[in-house]
């Protein structure tokens, strides 16, 4: 039953940070191995799903000039790989006109000249038909934003981390990680030993941390995708060019709300809570808190008079937040050898390139391509626990 290799490197999880860091070392003609616990494609952690958003429109600017680079690399995948898995339909930004965070959103694509339009309340429906603009809010337009095929995304990177060479063995789990010059780690179905190892277990990640002694102020949480029927089938659909939306947090709503075109299933449109309850990610199904219902069904009987306002599909999926939801990208602070991709806080899909080529750059020593101060761990300071 155990076997015994010698890798450069190991990357632990498939979802999308793990399989574009895994691709990226193996660009570097790095002998790199990618373990999952399920049998791949699965449905349990937070890549899954037909599909995500990709936007420049972000409150901080190093989300938006890190987008920049982010979208070429996606298009290079493309281009390589021969499959699409972008399609342009602009976000559409609404939020009170006078409260900070649509400000933000809205001066940082002007200041990063991110091609947009600023609609105003006559322009509106003329631009966005079958939605009511709140009194006292603004609309912005991010014109590049549009929707990531999700599962074909992840596909279609495993599949070209093979053709370089990679070696993927999904349906096992890690469940020892032994640090030091060289890394020892033991799966449900063998030992492997590398000279380093990157940690992208997702919501996972603080129970493959504890093996190394460090864990994070992580909290995962089960997020329950709405899917929403349109009176008239096609009226907010991607074939007609209709948006994606993103309700800024204000005094009703705390956390945003955002949602996709119809697309995976036709007449239904995916709109969201960014919230979650509280789970352990081996129980998400026993998390059944549905209190973000009543704020959703709000909203869309307010702003989307063309849906009924009465969920037609639920489905689950898991978010894993840091407290000042940035991502943590950082090396080990006991062993250089090892690196960590964690607490995507629900907004990491469309930074999945950017996030390998960075996991990378960590992993061998290169200069980082972007400032990684936001996502240091010693930001948390007292709230990061390490044994070692
Ligand atoms: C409902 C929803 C909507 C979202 N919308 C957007 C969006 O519009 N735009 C956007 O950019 N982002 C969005 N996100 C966020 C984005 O999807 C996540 O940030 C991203 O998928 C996180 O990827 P990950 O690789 O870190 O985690 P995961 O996809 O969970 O991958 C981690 C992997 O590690 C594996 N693993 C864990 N433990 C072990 C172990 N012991 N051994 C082996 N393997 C292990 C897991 O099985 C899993 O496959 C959304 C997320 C959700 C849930």
């Amino acid at each position: 039953m155990s076997t015994n290799w010698e890798y450069d490197c190991i990357v632990i999880g498939a979802g999308v940070q793990g399989s574009f860091t895994a691709y990226q070392l193996a660009e570097k003609k790095q002998k790199t191995l990618l373990l999952e616990q399920f049998i791949l494609p699965h449905t349990r952690g937070s890549s899954h799903g037909q599909t995500r958003i990709i936007r420049k429109a972000y409150e901080q600017g190093f989300y938006t000039h890190m987008m920049e680079e982010s979208y070429e690399l996606w298009a290079q995948l493309e281009q390589e790989a021969g499959v699409k898995l972008y399609r342009q339909t602009g976000l559409l930004v609404m939020g009170p006109e006078d409260s900070q965070s649509y400000q933000l959103y809205k001066n940082n694509l002007q200041k990063n000249k991110v091609p947009m339009a600023i609609l105003n309340r006559d322009t509106f429906s003329q631009h966005i038909p079958n939605v009511n603009l709140a009194v006292g809010d603004g609309a912005v337009v991010d014109i590049t934003a549009g929707v990531l095929y999700a599962d074909r995304a992840l596909k279609t990177v495993q599949r070209q981390f093979e053709k370089l060479g990679g070696v993927i063995r999904d349906n096992e789990k890690v469940t020892d990680i032994k640090p030091g010059p060289v890394v020892t780690v033991s799966t449900s179905a063998g030992v492997y030993r590398a000279k380093s190892v990157v940690i992208t277990a997702g919501p996972w990640a603080n129970k493959l941390l504890a093996h190394t002694g460090l864990q994070l102020p992580l909290k995962v949480v089960k997020v329950n995708v709405y899917y929403w029927k349109e009176k008239v089938p096609g009226t907010y659909d991607v074939k007609q060019r209709f948006p994606c939306f993103l309700l800024t947090e204000c005094e009703e709503t705390k956390y945003h709300i955002y949602g996709l075109p119809s697309n995976e299933y036709p007449g239904l449109m995916k709109i969201c809570y960014h919230i979650g309850g509280e789970t352990d990610p081996d129980e998400r199904d026993k998390q059944t808190d549905r209190s973000d219902i009543d704020i959703l069904q709000r909203i869309i009987a307010r702003c989307f008079p063309g849906l009924v306002p009465e969920p037609a599909v639920v489905e689950s999926c898991m978010y894993t937040m840091t407290p000042d939801q940035h991502f943590v990208l950082d090396r080990h602070p006991s062993h250089s050898n090892i690196v960590f991709g964690a607490g995507f806080s629900g907004h990491g899909f469309k930074f999945g390139p950017i996030i390998g080529k960075l996991l990378c750059e960590l992993i061998l020593g290169e200069v980082p391509s972007y400032d990684l101060s936001p996502f240091r761990i010693r930001r948390f300071q007292d709230q990061t626990k390490s044994a070692l």
